[in-house]
């Protein structure tokens, strides 16, 4: 599978790191988003038209800003098939809001949402051409949120954008994946407040990864630290974990 980071910051945007999404191309054909925080994600084009399911890991702004304007894009297209957007149940009205700031006529009619609340490890949706099954489960975040585990055949990937490290559901989820895409909001320097505003630093990434026993570990949501260089932030994981170690910028893709 090939996952294309669109955006790859925290809720403070930069220049060069824009809001939180993920388009994933899965090997025989379905195409998914994890999160609609960036307008890049707009310039995906016939990509992103054929997207069939979204899953938003929770409420906040940067996760789900640009969700509106592409489902407008998507009604200017003409689309038809139906689009399933997961959300957690606490994020429907959120999201409403978002989507009519965009689409005054409302919410388009191709448009089936699925609520689910996060907890311990649980299948959402099983993807019959690529015989993928997506997973959700509890992020420690600050309101209501979900990592996701993408699996096909043997493979395990799993998203987690926000969380503090050490969350027992994210790290059951995330148990021998092949990738763990890990929130990095904040510098290790800050690793205990970082803790108490639900997220994570290097310091935190590196031991959630060996704790899950994964292959690589992949930071994002790294826009706060971005002032530190790509190696500092490697370095900070490194102590902690000993396989590979990567950081996402924006549009950076992995083939797992
Ligand atoms: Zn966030
Ligand atoms: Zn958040």
């Amino acid at each position: 599978m090939q996952i294309q980071v669109l955006g790859s910051s925290s809720f403070i945007p930069t220049i060069k790191g824009s809001w939180s999404s993920f388009f994933i191309n899965l090997d025989n054909g379905d195409k998914i988003l994890v999160d609609a925080g960036t307008r890049r994600l707009l310039g995906l084009r016939k990509d992103i038209l054929a997207v069939s399911h979204i899953f938003i890991t929770h409420r906040h702004p940067d996760h789900i800003m640009f969700l509106g304007a592409l489902l407008r894009r998507m009604k200017r297209n003409k689309r038809k098939k139906i689009l399933t957007i997961f959300c957690p149940v606490n994020a429907f009205y959120h999201i409403q809001g978002f989507i009519r700031f965009y689409n005054p006529s409302g919410v388009p009619e191709f448009v089936k949402f699925k609520t689910y609340t996060p907890n311990d490890p649980e299948i959402l949706v099983k993807l019959s051409k690529s015989k993928t099954e997506i997973w959700a489960a509890a992020a420690c975040h600050t309101t209501m949120a979900a990592g996701f585990g993408i699996i096909q055949g043997d493979k395990k990937v799993v998203i987690v954008p926000d969380t503090r490290p050490n969350c027992p559901t994210i790290l059951a989820l995330a148990k021998n994946a092949r990738a763990f895409f890990h929130d990095c909001t904040f510098p290790t320097a800050v690793h205990t407040f970082a803790l108490s505003k639900g997220h994570s630093s290097p310091e935190g990434a590196g031991i959630d990864a060996t704790k899950a026993g994964v292959q690589t570990l992949v930071l994002i949501h790294t826009s706060y630290v971005r002032a530190l260089d790509r190696q500092t932030l490697v370095t900070g994981a490194a102590g902690h974990f000993n396989g590979e170690i990567l950081v996402a910028t924006d549009n950076s893709t992995f083939k797992f």
